[in-house]
């Protein structure tokens, strides 16, 4: 069938929206219409070439879609089934997902650098009959697309949740919680503060204000992000651009530190910043992802001596298919406020627009783009 899909074919340039031609699902395969996809902040570090897959490939990794067509072998899912996408697909024999973390499965890691369904193949080509990657099993900026069924997560009847909230599972909700529960293991009275307030960052702050921390603090260069961060659960706010926040955070944690700094920034001077701000035994959660040349200044002198550590996280080591169930009900609670996430709705067309806005950090919270 024919689609409609914005197309990455040289870093840095405009994404033409071009139309596709898309196979049929094969062997435990559907094929899905989109119904919404978050713009996430790594959606645009790809397209600027900050981090790199192979191209021409159709980006978006956050998406809910509902499923059309299945392909042979499919179990669990029917046409008419909501789905959300999930970008790490456990194969559940390689190394990492034998050893129980599936978010790091190395099979699906070779499939996503390149743009390929679970076969090595992509079921996009373009007018002129050549192939077109897909985007990390979801393949959110186009209209249609076909997914692994293990990357489908079906949303139960009972969930009513309009898709822009419900797409924030695939990406944000997850690394976010993710970040505190599975990483840092936040408990009542720790204390952490997140470096960058996006999607993720605020999904962070809400659970670790969930979880009862005792300090939740909010660091970010736009003080335009305040409001949000206190709403979704920060117990302070600091604007970085304004005032260093280490000596700040050493004030309000009676000069030991914090327990925990999620860095969802990728910025080199967060990332020091989170270091002097941790207290000895202390860890950086590195969620964010730097560009791909950039390096940091952390001195490493003091990790053997004040016990810090720098825990590298990815999909906030998250089970997809186990955890995403049970968080998708969490969600349909009200309490991770994934309605006042989803600032603006946009369309595939006004990808432009939400790449300028999120290189000026002038999004506040999500913008999710609505299929018809
Ligand atoms: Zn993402
Ligand atoms: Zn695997």
């Amino acid at each position: 069938m024919k689609v409609k899909a914005a197309v990455l074919r040289k870093y840095g340039a405009p994404m033409d929206i071009e139309e596709l031609e898309l196979a049929e699902p094969r062997e435990k395969e559907v094929q899905v219409k989109m119904l919404a996809c978050g713009v996430c902040h790594s959606d645009i570090s790809l397209w600027e070439g900050y981090i790199t897959q192979d191209i021409p490939m159709v980006p978006g990794h956050e998406a809910c879609a509902r499923v059309e067509k299945v392909g042979p072998g499919v179990s669990k899912l029917k046409p008419g089934d909501r789905v959300i996408g999930c970008w790490m697909v456990p194969c559940g024999y390689c190394f990492q997902c034998r050893r129980g973390r599936p978010n790091l499965c190395e099979t699906s890691a070779k499939f996503f650098q390149e743009g390929n369904l679970l076969d090595g193949t992509s079921r996009l080509t373009d007018r002129n009959g050549k192939r077109v990657g897909m985007g990390s099993f979801v393949t959110g900026f186009a209209t249609h697309t076909v997914m692994p069924e293990i990357a489908a997560i079906r949303v139960p009847d009972h969930i009513q949740l309009p898709e822009e909230q419900l797409c924030q599972l695939g990406c944000s909700v997850a690394t976010g919680w993710g970040s505190i529960v599975n990483v840092a293991n936040a408990r009542e009275g720790s204390t952490v503060a997140v470096w960058g307030c996006g999607a993720i960052g605020l999904n962070a702050i809400r659970v670790a204000s969930l979880r009862n921390c005792s300090l939740v603090i909010a660091v970010d260069l736009e003080s335009s992000k305040r409001n949000i961060a206190l709403e979704f659960g920060a117990t302070h706010f600091i604007d970085s651009s304004q005032n260093d926040p280490i000596p700040i955070i050493k004030d309000l944690t009676g000069g030991a530190g914090l327990d925990f700094a999620v860095e969802a920034t990728g910025d080199p001077g967060a990332q020091t910043q989170s270091w002097w701000s941790i207290r000895s035994g202390g860890s950086i959660i590195a969620v964010g992802i730097s560009p791909i040349q950039s390096t940091t200044a952390i001195p490493l002198f003091y990790a053997p001596l004040h016990a810090k550590a720098i825990r590298g996280t990815l999909y906030g080591e998250t089970h997809p298919t186990e955890d995403l169930p049970s968080l998708m009900e969490v969600m349909n609670s009200g309490r991770l406020k994934t309605d006042i996430l989803v600032t603006r709705l946009i369309r595939l067309e006004d990808l432009p627009e939400a790449r300028q806005a999120i290189k000026d950090r002038k999004v506040i919270g999500r913008w999710v783009i609505k299929y018809d």
